[in-house]
C-alpha cells in the first residue's frame, strides 16, 4: 500500500513536470499565417474583375463554378494622399495597402494572431496590481530559498528565449502573489519546495478566476 502511494506520488510529480515542460517548451506559432486556410486557397481560384469606382469600389468576382458575386469596398484613410486623390480615382495610399496586407495574412478583418496574443496579454496584465506590472524581470521575494530562486530563474530564462512575456512576483488585484505569471496563457507557474506545499494552495485561493496553475518542483 505504501509503495502504491509512492508510485502515485511519483506519477503525479512526473505529470506536473510534463505539463510545465509542455507549457514552456512548445514554441508559440506566431507565424500561423504561413499556413494557408481553406479560404485562402479557395480565393486563389477566383477571378477578379474591376468594374468601377464611385463612393465605393466595385468588383466582380467569378468563382471556378462560374458564379458571379459583386464585391464592394469602401476605403478611406486620414492621410493627405487620400484627401487629394480621393476614393473615386481608384488610387489608394500605402496605409490602406498595409491594412490589406494584414487582412491577407489571416483571411479576416478581425485581430491577427499577434493582436490576439496582445489582447490576451493585456487582459491578463489587468488582473495584476498596477504597481506590480513589471514585465520580463526576474524578481524575488525576501523569503525565497536558493533552489527556489534558481528554479524561477530557469523558468524565466526559457520564457525569455521564446519571447513569451511574464511577470514575476505578480500580485493580483484580488490578492495572492504568483511566482511567475505567464501572460498569454493566464498561467501562474508556482515553484514548490516540498512534495505538498500548503502555502501554495492557500495563496491560490486568492487568485482571480480564470488563472490556471502549473506547479514545478525545485528539488
Ligand atoms: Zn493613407
Amino acid at each position: 500500500m505504501e509503495n502504491k502511494n509512492n508510485d502515485m506520488k511519483r506519477f503525479d510529480k512526473m505529470h506536473e513536470e510534463m505539463k510545465l515542460t509542455r507549457l514552456i517548451d512548445i514554441p508559440i506559432r506566431l507565424d500561423k499565417s504561413k499556413k494557408k486556410t481553406y479560404k485562402q486557397k479557395r480565393k486563389e481560384k477566383h477571378k477578379v474583375k474591376y468594374l468601377f469606382s464611385g463612393r465605393n469600389h466595385f468588383f466582380e468576382v467569378i468563382t471556378p463554378e462560374k458564379k458571379r458575386h459583386e464585391v464592394r469596398l469602401n476605403l478611406s484613410c486620414t492621410c493627405e494622399y487620400m484627401g487629394i486623390k480621393g476614393v473615386a480615382t481608384g488610387k489608394i495610399c500605402s496605409h490602406i495597402l498595409a491594412v490589406m496586407q494584414e487582412i491577407q495574412k489571416t483571411g479576416n478583418i478581425e485581430a491577427t494572431y499577434e493582436n490576439l496574443i496582445d489582447k490576451k496579454k493585456a487582459d491578463c496584465i489587468s488582473l495584476v496590481k498596477p504597481s506590480n506590472r513589471e514585465l520580463n524581470t526576474v524578481r524575488f521575494s525576501s523569503n525565497e530559498t536558493k533552489k527556489h530562486k534558481e528554479k524561477k530563474e530557469e523558468v524565466c530564462k526559457k520564457l525569455k528565449e521564446q519571447g513569451i512575456d511574464f511577470i514575476t512576483e505578480a500580485i493580483f488585484t484580488t490578492g495572492g502573489r504568483a511566482d511567475v505569471l505567464v501572460l498569454q496563457d493566464f498561467t501562474a507557474v508556482e515553484i514548490m519546495s516540498t512534495e505538498k506545499d500548503e502555502s501554495i494552495e492557500e495563496k491560490m485561493k486568492l487568485y482571480p478566476q480564470g488563472i490556471k496553475i502549473k506547479t514545478i518542483k525545485c528539488n
